[in-house]
């Protein structure tokens, strides 16, 4: 990421130069990455064509400016717009936890990143992503349940060359499969909360746009706190400044949409109301289920958290509402203190210095990193407990599972959802989740002559047409471009019958269509100052909340609310705690 920069610090550099015309050239280098005046001036820019890209940047019809002239009142007027972004992020907790640099032992807030203003959306398209959550819901309780499936998919290449998805299907057997049937485990409830991540796509030139999912992620879904506060700071921003910005999201709205309709602007967002309600709803058949005569008293809720996370106001915000609403404590504790400090009885009762857990909400465990201590250390033996424990785990090992990315490849086979979904009443879920994949191909042992295809495609040149993902989470693991071909290249060979033959060590990675979003012009804030504009993308994730008992029954499943991150657009990684993107809102149309 290039280095931060305040507007002020701009200003100041180019005090005194008139405006000149804008070089193309000029625009291309600046327009398409973060304002960076060392980047400028390698491009040999003069002060006047920086300061004319500037304006055409920021200013897109937001302050009026005219094609002569250039007055410091407008570039003021993006600063006060951003300061008054900073202060409300500020007043409402879109903020993210920082190590002081002086002092790593204490910690500061400040503004998550986030687009100044919101990203325009298809309506039509964001509703599909709500409509068809239940059913992604559903789909992934009944993947956790088909043991036979998990194996068939993740037990042979995969698990050979990732032995993190290896272990977790080792301890999703041991306590499902070769467990006890009336295990504690096998009797809880399952608690899912989702985010399934799409990006708009056109199949060709001139097509309208339409939802394609990215992945769907079933463990340590975040930002279902602070994008509720984003799309409340977006409201505000639009509505007190709906005139200044007019011709800005309008320019937007063209690019998304041929509509003509009157823009209904930016949704409310429900996701601090449904996420802490889907976990109240476990911890009530929890207190049911178990307690004395339903005694809450002694009974909490437990978040499996990182040392060291910076994403903690996300978290505490869930944590808050939890209690504000429903009256439920909640107790953060790491995977290496749980396991010194949780005690779990023969019944399944899990205690924490003698509180009952009745759900168990990770926000690690994610990642190989979150189990330092190895296969056998004391984090994977915390997971255990806490999977063997009769409190709802969300996620369970099996929605654990079914949220990798090789079962998102193997979903999207021919009559797999068919599988999953054998009743003629549900063709039509069926339908709707197909209609969002994407071009999705094994790179495994399985692969098909279709997935051969793609893979051929990339290794003779056509690498931007596709995405290599390894079973990862949390952004920034993907291959892209000629690294995804030099790696695929690597670890192939042609036969002398001209057959591409696949390395083993391919086996983990998934082969997947590359989608071309829309480019907007966005204006993005990090740590509360404008670090840069230009053409952005936009990734939409629709969060989805499930509750069913041991059998599948279910007793809540709906779509939770929403989350819009933008980056710019010549970033090929996602993820806002990865540092590559930022916090928006869609702005419907
Ligand atoms: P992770 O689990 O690491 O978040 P993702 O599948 O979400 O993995 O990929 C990370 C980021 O890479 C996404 O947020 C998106 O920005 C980008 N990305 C992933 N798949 C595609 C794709 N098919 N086309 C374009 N960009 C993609
Ligand atoms: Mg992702």
């Amino acid at each position: 990421m290039p280095p931060c920069l305040s507007l002020v610090c701009i200003l100041e550099h180019l005090r005194g130069s008139s405006v000149g015309m804008l070089s193309l050239e000029a625009a291309e280098a600046c327009s398409t990455t973060v304002l960076n005046p060392v980047a400028c001036c390698s491009h040999k820019m003069k002060h006047s064509s920086l300061l004319r890209v500037l304006l055409t940047a920021f200013a897109p019809a937001i302050f009026a400016l005219t094609t002569t002239s250039a007055k410091m009142s407008d570039l003021v007027a993006l600063e006060a717009l951003a300061a008054t972004a900073n202060a409300y992020a500020s007043a409402f907790g879109i903020q993210i936890e920082r190590k002081r640099s002086d002092d790593p032992t204490s910690t500061y807030f400040e503004c998550a990143p986030v687009s100044l203003l919101p990203n325009a959306f298809p309506k039509e398209e964001l509703a599909k992503a709500q409509a068809v959550a239940p059913d992604f819901n559903e789909l992934v309780d009944r993947v956790s349940r088909d043991a036979d499936f998990l194996e068939s998919t993740l037990g042979g290449g995969v698990a050979t060359s990732d032995p993190f998805t290896a272990q977790i299907l080792k301890l999703y057997k041991q306590v499902y499969v070769n467990g006890p049937k009336d295990s504690p485990a096998n009797l809880a409830d399952r608690l899912g909360i989702h985010r399934s991540d799409y990006m708009l796509h056109a199949q060709s030139e001139g097509e309208p746009y339409q939802l394609k999912q990215v992945e769907l992620n079933t463990i340590a879904a975040s930002f279902g706190g602070l994008s509720s506060r984003i799309f409340s700071l977006h409201r505000y921003l639009t509505s007190r400044f709906g005139e200044e910005i007019k011709d800005f999201m309008e320019t937007n709205k063209k690019i998304v949409t041929s509509n003509d309709d009157p823009a209904p602007g930016v949704p409310e967002n429900p996701t601090l109301e449904r996420i802490p309600q889907a976990i109240a709803v476990v911890y009530e058949r929890y207190v049911q289920k178990f307690s004395k005569e339903g005694d809450a008293s002694n009974v909490i809720v437990l978040f499996v958290v990182q040392e060291g996370e910076t994403n903690t106001v996300d978290q505490r915000m869930l944590e808050f509402r939890l209690f504000e609403d429903h009256n439920i404590p909640v107790v953060r504790m790491s995977l290496a203190k749980i396991y010194s400090e949780a005690e779990l009885a023969g019944n399944g009762k899990l205690t924490l210095n003698g509180k009952e857990i009745a759900a168990i909400y990770y926000r690690a465990g994610y990642a190989p990193t979150d189990y330092p201590d190895g296969d056998d250390g004391v984090e994977w033996g915390a997971r255990l407990k806490l999977e063997n424990c009769r409190a709802a785990k969300c996620p369970s090992l099996g929605y654990h599972l079914a949220g990798t990315k090789k079962v998102q490849q193997q979903l999207a086979r021919p009559g797999v959802l068919e599988k999953f979904f054998p009743n003629k009443e549900e063709e039509g879920k069926v339908e709707l989740m197909r209609s969002c994949f994407a071009g999705l191909y094994s790179m495994g042992d399985d692969a098909t002559a279709e997935d051969l295809e793609a893979a051929k495609e990339v290794l003779e040149g056509k690498q931007s047409n596709y995405v290599l993902k390894p079973q990862r989470e949390g952004g920034g693991y993907n291959f892209y471009g000629d690294t995804m071909r030099n790696k695929l290249k690597e670890h192939s060979s042609v036969g002398s019958d001209g057959s591409l033959q696949l390395g083993s060590a391919l086996a983990e990675y998934i082969l997947m269509q590359r989608l071309f979003p829309p480019q907007q012009r966005a204006i993005l804030l990090r740590g509360g100052k404008v670090e840069g504009t230009g053409s952005c993308i936009s990734e939409l994730g629709c969060y989805g909340t499930i509750v069913t008992d041991s059998k599948g029954t279910v007793a809540l499943n709906e779509p939770s609310g929403l989350l819009l991150r933008t980056k710019f657009s010549h970033i090929d990684e996602g993820g806002v705690a990865s540092g590559f993107s930022c916090l928006s809102s869609p702005y419907l149309c």
